[in-house]
């Protein structure tokens, strides 16, 4: 079947699906306490895609180009039986790849059921090495050491190579980031460093908390001297480095100083089957009304096929040009990043 291309030709071969909208955390760049609170509304259980849903829609996905798979969230580990979601994503043909972005938390306990399932490999996020810092920025009081007993877990039963995520926030955590890329060197583990991004609205963004990637590649490469690496594939957000001294590498995601919206090839659904062709967007087409419907595979595969034609997404290159993009945003924890 061909490639579904999109109004500026980009394939589509990224899926990333969240699979809850709950969250175990409540780290302060995402999930805010005074919004996400005791009185916030969740979805409900029906609200959600069933795993046979998301099974559906993957399938029609990986007709279209889809060759990756990430489940995300909210929280994933926090959906019951996600290792069976794992196991029905797998196998499908065309996909290639199936990993998970978490916040660790739970990963120790489920990561040998998660390899059994299927999984190729994960992606844990940590934000500091520092456990005053790290309880801060989660919220929850959660330490760094059960994040990285998942991290040994994963190393443990191959689900390779782990990548550890750290978003940097101005005056946060930016004085970590030597302390993370020397625990993480010569590991095998991928330290990637995240520019803090404006994603949604109640965040309370502001561009002096970003903290440039230029800035996290000089003050490594002074201690460590770095080399860059040639992108592995075409839409690789993360631009790599590789440590001269042959201990491994890093990657900086830099959506905000360096948008990579010409290479974007993602395509991501909510919790409740909403399909949001960027991260930015301030609607999604609601595809659970689709799949709940009598429709035909075929139909829904044409149905795909329409929404990513008329795509033309690319927020971060419109305003990193000054043009005003001033729009009700959708959560991180909505979407999943
Ligand atoms: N709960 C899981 C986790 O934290 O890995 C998966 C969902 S989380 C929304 C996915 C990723 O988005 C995490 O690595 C998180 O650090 C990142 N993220 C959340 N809010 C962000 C923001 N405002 N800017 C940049 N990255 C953000
Ligand atoms: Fe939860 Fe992940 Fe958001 Fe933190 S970044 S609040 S762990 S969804
Ligand atoms: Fe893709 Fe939108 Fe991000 Fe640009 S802003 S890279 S189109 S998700």
């Amino acid at each position: 079947m061909a490639v579904a291309l999109d109004k500026l030709a980009r394939p589509v071969r990224d899926l990333r699906i969240s699979v809850t909208d709950r969250c175990n955390f409540r780290c302060v760049y995402c999930m805010p306490k005074e919004v996400f609170g005791k009185q916030f509304e969740f979805l409900r259980r029906e609200q959600l895609l069933t795993f046979e849903e998301i099974e559906r829609l993957t399938r029609t996905f990986a007709g279209m180009g889809v060759e990756k798979q990430r489940i995300t969230g909210g929280e994933p580990l926090v959906r019951r039986g996600v290792d069976q979601l794992v196991a029905r994503l797998a196998p499908l043909p065309g996909i290639n790849d199936v990993t998970l972005t978490t916040n660790g938390a739970l990963l120790a306990r489920m990561a040998p059921m998660l390899a059994d399932a299927g999984l190729n490999r994960v992606t844990v996020s940590l934000d500091s090495l520092d456990d005053a810092t790290f309880r801060a920025m989660n919220d929850v009081d959660f330490p760094v050491a059960d994040v990285l007993e998942g991290i040994e877990a994963a190393l443990a039963t191959g689900l390779t190579p782990v990548k550890v995520n750290m978003v940097v926030k101005r005056g946060m955590n930016d004085g970590d980031v030597l302390a993370m890329a020397e625990r993480f060197r010569g590991t095998g583990v991928i330290l990637r460093f995240i520019e803090y991004m404006d994603v949604g609205a109640t965040n309370g963004w502001r561009l002096d908390d970003v903290v440039p990637s230029a800035e996290i590649v000089n003050a490594i490469d002074s201690r460590w001297p770095l080399e860059p690496v040639d992108p592995a594939y075409r839409g690789e957000v993360a631009a790599r480095y590789r440590y001269r001294d042959g201990e491994g590498e890093v990657g900086l995601i830099s959506s905000v100083t360096q948008p990579f919206c010409h290479d974007c090839t993602r395509a991501r659904l909510s919790a409740e089957g909403k399909l949001y062709t960027c991260l930015f967007a301030t609607r999604g087409h609601d595809l659970r009304e689709l799949v709940r419907s009598e429709i035909s595979d075929a139909e829904l595969d044409e149905k795909l096929r329409a929404l990513w034609r008329v795509r033309d997404d690319r927020y971060s290159e419109l305003r990193t040009q000054g043009t005003p993009v001033d729009l009700p945003k959708v959560e991180m924890s909505h979407i999943g990043g």
